[in-house]
């Protein structure tokens, strides 16, 4: 099967630039599972229709947002995108999306050396939220066979290799909200970096992961009757 079928997608472009800053594919020692698009503070946009499946905070991938389309592809695999390194986001976990919605702004939080967006794209089964294997990643570019996009010198900046594909590490945004925007915020700058994941966010917190149910709940009926 021809790889240019995912232009039939017609997924709208995720932010406003094609520099391609760093291509998917091999970098250094390891496989690059997305590609960095170079802006600075501009906006983000849903590739398609469909279900924000995270929104918060991971220490590699910063502030970022997962989304699985309401498109499969010809196996019946959803497609998950992934948006790094975000600025901040609008959007919350549970929170339905239209093609092209407004999500946040990029930026340059977590493991990241300079202003980009990170974008993979994955079609493994999604199950818990946690089923991301990296062996399932397409390259972005062939979602957008027309765009006109540009590559860099091979000296370009980066995130780590390997950004944190395991959601079950990310503090969600409902949790964040939970404890306060400030509180989480003097939590993560006062914890070592590989510690500021959920399990011991929990236990700081005080948190009985049996609620966490509760807490997204009331969180998304907040965010949807504002
Ligand atoms: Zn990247």
């Amino acid at each position: 099967m021809s790889s240019s079928h995912y232009g039939n997608y017609n997924w709208h472009y995720i932010t406003t630039s094609n520099s391609i800053t760093s291509p998917y594919g091999p970098r250094g020692s390891g496989f690059h599972y997305g590609f960095d698009i170079g802006v600075m503070l501009e906006p983000a946009y849903a590739m398609s229709a469909g279900v924000v499946r995270l929104a918060g905070w991971s220490n590699t991938a910063g502030n970022w947002v997962v989304i699985t389309s309401n498109d499969t592809d010809t196996n019946g695999n959803e497609f998950t995108a992934r948006y790094l390194h975000l600025d901040g986001y609008v959007v919350w976990t549970g929170k339905s999306v239209v093609r092209g919605e407004y999500l946040g702004d990029t930026g340059n939080t977590g493991d990241s050396t300079g202003y980009h967006l990170h974008f993979d794209v994955n079609n493994g089964l999604f199950i818990n939220g946690s089923d991301l294997t990296q062996s399932n990643t397409i390259d972005p570019v062939l979602f957008w066979p027309n765009r006109n996009f540009t590559y860099p010198s091979p000296l370009s900046s980066g995130e780590s290799a390997n950004a944190d594909l395991d959601l079950s590490t990310a503090i969600p945004d409902y949790l964040i909200d939970y404890v306060g925007q400030t509180t989480f915020q003097d939590w993560v700058d006062s914890t070592p970096k590989e510690d500021a994941v959920l399990v011991n966010f929990l236990s700081n917190f005080d948190i009985d992961p049996e609620d966490m149910d509760d807490i997204r709940d009331d969180f998304f009926e907040k965010m949807n009757n504002q």
